[in-house]
């Protein structure tokens, strides 16, 4: 097997017995970018150089123990390339959040993430393309030009982590991490056919993330499988006195626990009828269908529940998240950051840095947000929204007090063309229909490959669970997932290669 084709556990393994090296893992990825992300473009900078130096560092750490093994065992990311989404911050490396109003930023510090994995030895890659400032679905509004599907480069791989999500697909990282505001670490998976899981909100320290929606925004594993995943989960996540909205409760070892045999009797799946509406594509609904009767068939118990304010879901979001970009985006204004205009006078310099800096969609959002929060509107828009999302959460609470889990798509349909959404803003926020509700209730969801429709694009259902049941949520896609398989198909890279 070639080393780009390892999962991350299998990577890690090798990695302890000494039958390879952190350095022969990381140039064979960085071979890989350079063979095929031209293809692609999943990734914004790539730290070659660096990337390099810490698997030196991971090799002779790794090697140390193996002299000793009475020595403090090495974390198991250790000496993994990892990929970053690029509205992380990474000290040292360009961080644009997709956007032409940070170019030239180079943060002086690291997020609480970011730190995590350092101190775990992993190897960090480079930072890959997203929506700007993470809004959107397809990666296409990032400033430095889209992300493509892997499985079909006339596609979009999905957003707004889409440049992870492709990175991992393509073989171009063993993980890398995503944000999830309403969608985007769920969505990008199902499109790219690898696992992509949004955890409880307080679950994973948001420091040093740069914030879109701060009422909504985590940071999300992706990797080729659920224990990847639940590797990387384990790594990040935990409380953090640098984010005030960080849980304080105890992380369990995801890994550990993956690996106990699971009984799936008795285990309560609810499937929302709102979540298969008309309109959605044929194979995605029987896709998704038969992964339930596949659960059912492994012992969980089938119940149909109803969320029924699923259709407000959409509007809320819309007020909510630009309500709180446009708060959260006033720091950019060409004084303290990346883009500076030249203009004669401070206003001008605000005006000019921020016309020429933003791309359309953020202009359309600070606007949206901005109207929904000024006076006299307050009250007819963000204040209903939060009591909308309220009974949103409601929903939510009920149905699990009867279920464990709830079962269904990830997205309405699978990757579509480039172009064919762009210049139409609701149809493309239709596509995040199913993956906002979760987002508003600040529960966890993870999406797993459970498919391909007729032209062979992936699709991905979604299993969303109580707030800090990541556990559980992990346990049952890796039951689903030994039990199809699905995860084991890749994108031919060299078919897409002879595409004009
Ligand atoms: N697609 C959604 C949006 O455009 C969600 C984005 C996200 O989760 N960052 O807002």
């Amino acid at each position: 097997m070639a080393l780009i084709d390892l999962s991350l556990r299998q990577a890690s393994d090798l990695l302890r017995k000494g039958q390879v090296s952190s350095v022969e893992l990381t140039e064979a990825i960085l071979q890989r970018i350079n063979d095929v992300d031209s293809h692609v473009h999943a990734y914004l900078t790539v730290m070659s150089d660096l990337a390099i130096d810490q698997a030196n560092k991971a090799d002779r750490q790794l090697s140390e123990w193996r002299a000793n093994p009475d020595n403090h065992r090495p974390h198991p990311l250790a000496g993994i390339p990892i990929a970053i989404k690029d509205v992380i911050c990474v000290t040292g490396a360009p961080t644009t959040a997709g956007s032409l109003i940070l170019e030239g930023f180079v943060p002086p510090y690291d997020a609480t993430v970011i730190q995590r994995l350092r101190e775990a030895g992993a190897v960090l890659v480079g930072k890959t393309n997203n929506d700007e400032f993470a809004m959107g679905s397809t990666t296409e509004n990032s400033g430095y030009g889209p992300t493509r599907n892997p499985w079909d480069t006339q596609r979009v791989p999905g957003g707004s982590s889409g440049g992870s999500a492709a990175a991992v697909a393509a073989r171009m990282s063993f993980a890398a991490l995503g944000t999830d505001t309403g969608g985007s670490v769920r969505q990008p998976a199902a499109f790219c056919s690898v696992v992509g899981l949004k955890p409880s909100y307080g679950r994973v320290s948001r420091f040093g993330m740069i914030a879109f929606a701060s009422s909504l925004d985590q940071i999300g594993p992706l990797g080729r499988g659920v224990e990847d995943v639940a590797m990387l989960l384990g790594t990040i996540a935990g409380h953090d006195p640098l984010d005030s909205t960080s849980i304080a409760s105890s992380v369990p070892d995801y890994s550990i626990e993956l690996n106990r045999p699971i009984d799936l009797n008795g285990v309560r799946i609810g499937v929302p009828k709102e979540y298969f509406s008309e309109g959605m594509q044929y194979e995605v609904d029987s896709s998704v269908r038969k992964a339930i009767v596949e659960l059912e068939s492994l012992g969980a118990e089938i119940q149909d529940v109803s969320l029924p304010h699923t259709d407000y879901a959409l509007p809320v979001y819309h007020i909510i998240a630009p309500a709180e970009a446009s708060a959260n985006l006033a720091r950019f204004d060409g004084v303290r950051y990346g883009m500076r205009a030249d203009a004669s006078n401070l206003w001008d310099e605000y005006c000019m840095t921020r016309t020429a800096g933003f791309g359309q969609e953020v202009k359309r959002r600070i606007m949206l947000g901005t109207y929904a929060l000024s006076a006299g509107y307050y009250e007819a828009f963000y204040l209903r929204a939060q009591k909308v999302r309220t009974l949103i959460k409601r929903d939510f609470d009920d149905v699990f007090s009867r279920v464990d889990i709830i079962a269904c798509p990830v997205a309405p349909t699978t990757a579509f063309k480039l172009g064919d959404k762009i210049e139409d803003p609701l149809e493309m926020y239709l596509s995040d229909v199913f993956t906002l509700p979760a987002s508003l209730a600040g529960v966890a969801g993870i999406s797993v490959p459970c498919g391909f429709d007729n032209a062979g694009l992936p699709i991905g259902l979604q299993l969303i669970a109580p707030a800090l049941g990541e556990l559980d949520l992990l346990r049952l896609a890796h039951a689903y997932e030994k039990a199809t398989q699905w995860h084991t198909h890749s994108p031919n890279m060299s078919l897409n290669d002879k595409q004009p």
